[in-house]
């Protein structure tokens, strides 16, 4: 377990803990992966919780159904807006103003910065589709934001809200030990990081950059975002273009 620091001792019980409720059919999905390592520390340290809500607890019938076959015909089952709505509902006591967002391929792909922002909040309600999806009532009449992790397809939300998750509590303040650490990373400046070495110097045959080994820090800091800037151009030329001329 981490033994925290004074001041982070003193500082976390002070802070309101950044709450996260996650809607899904599966909720033994969670905490899964972050419940390990830095998230899964910060979780038992109290910096962020996580409660789970099963959407079947609200299913209609002898067998809690939750999901019909889509009007209009077509493959597939699709989550109804009644049973969700009441799923949501249940969850969100009147004046909970986190953000409640529905993991969805059609919503707007996450960024870091979007992360950056969710992370600065309250916490976040997220709902977790399967099937086809959930009827397209539901997003306007509960106010959801569409939020996609990227373009292909998963079996169901419960992965995307995972990743949502990982990405918002590393974040949170006094998860992460050097808060330096969160500020050089890709995209936070609009670039993809420089790349990393460490021990040994030589490696098969590979040395490690001279100039990391000159204990010039202008030289390195100059060389790390020239390198930023190179592997930028390479792979990634539409952050480039997004941010204007670097
Ligand atoms: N028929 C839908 C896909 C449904 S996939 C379509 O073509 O758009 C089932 C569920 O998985 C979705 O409701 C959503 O909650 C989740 N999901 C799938 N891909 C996702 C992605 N890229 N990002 C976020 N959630 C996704």
């Amino acid at each position: 377990m981490v033994s925290g620091t004074d001041d982070e001792t003193r500082a976390a019980p002070a802070r309101t803990p950044w709450r996260a409720t996650v809607l899904t059919l599966y909720p033994e999905m969670f905490p899964g992966p972050v419940g390990v390592s830095l998230a899964g520390d910060a979780l038992s340290r109290g910096l962020w919780s996580l409660e789970t809500r099963n959407i079947r607890d609200h299913g209609l019938g002898r067998h809690r159904a939750v999901d019909d076959t889509p009007f209009g015909g077509g493959p597939g089952m699709v989550l109804r807006a009644d049973v969700l709505a009441a799923a949501i509902d249940a969850a969100t006591p009147a004046g909970d103003c986190r953000p409640r967002l529905l993991m969805s391929p059609r919503g707007r792909p996450l960024t870091q910065k979007r992360v950056r922002e969710l992370a600065a909040g309250p916490g976040v309600i997220m709902v977790c589709g399967r099937f086809e999806g959930v009827d397209e009532r539901v997003v306007e009449g509960r106010n959801l934001e569409e939020v996609s992790i990227g373009d292909y397809i998963l079996s169901g939300g419960e992965m995307a809200a995972l990743v949502i998750l990982d990405a918002c509590v590393r974040l949170i303040p006094g998860v992460m030990g050097a808060f330096t650490s969160a500020g050089e990373e890709s995209f936070e400046n609009g670039l993809l990081e420089y790349p990393h070495y460490t021990r040994p110097r030589s490696w098969e045959g590979r040395d490690v950059p001279e100039v990391l080994m000159s204990g010039d820090h202008g030289r390195i800091e100059r060389w790390r975002r020239q390198q930023s800037l190179a592997i930028t151009r390479e792979r990634r030329p539409d952050l480039l273009a997004a941010s204007g001329p670097a």
